[in-house]
């Protein structure tokens, strides 16, 4: 399970918000990474009034925002932004903050990516019959999208029975040095 202690969550906090409000600065809110964002009808604060609160300081609203755990990373923002802003980039270290910190995020989204995570790093690959059963006991949502996966795992397409990929073991090993760094 993904755990950071109290000192290490702030080092992290600091040494990513320390990026984050260099690469904002340039932010002239033209809007293009909004006008893109294929999950903005998602999120409770677009791209770029993110990067206008983050402007202004206003750190903690954003990182307890919807819109910091509901980006896909598509990087179609980053693509368009004229001021060439990482704006991926910048929504990518905000979840690691909120990660790091333990922060009460919305729509189960840590619970989400916790356990993504670890079944990657087991299985070297997404197994989503276990992950979607892990995920809506972890929920306390046991019907919780049956609707579309009773139908696939009928037609063959999720396989019930998880499988190990070739490569599981490296996979793992990645993902737990990746963890060290930041603990
Ligand atoms: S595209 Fe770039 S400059 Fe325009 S609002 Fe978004 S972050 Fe700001
Ligand atoms: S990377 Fe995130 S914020 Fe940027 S366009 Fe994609 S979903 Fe939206």
């Amino acid at each position: 399970m993904i755990r950071y202690n109290a000192e290490g969550a702030a080092s992290i906090r600091k040494k990513l918000l320390e990026r984050v409000e260099a690469d904002v600065a340039d932010c002239y809110q033209c809007g293009n990474c909004t006008a893109g964002c294929p999950s903005a009808f998602t999120f409770d604060y677009m791209p770029n009034q993110v990067m206008r609160m983050l402007q202004v300081g206003m750190v903690d609203e954003v990182l307890s925002s919807k819109s910091v755990q509901l980006c896909i990373q598509c990087l179609t923002c980053t693509a368009r932004c004229p001021r060439n802003i990482d704006i991926a980039g910048i929504f990518e270290d905000l979840k690691t903050i909120a990660v790091a910190q333990n922060i009460d995020v919305p729509e189960d989204a840590a619970t989400f990516n916790r356990l993504f995570l670890e079944n990657i790093a087991k299985y070297g690959r997404l197994t989503e019959a276990m992950f979607l059963v892990r995920f809506n006991i972890a929920a306390m949502k046991p019907m919780n999208d049956t609707d579309l996966g009773l139908p696939m795992m009928s037609k063959g397409k999720i396989e019930v029975i998880p499988r190990k990929s070739k490569g599981a073991g490296e996979v793992g090993r990645i993902y737990r040095k990746a963890m060290e760094k930041v603990r």
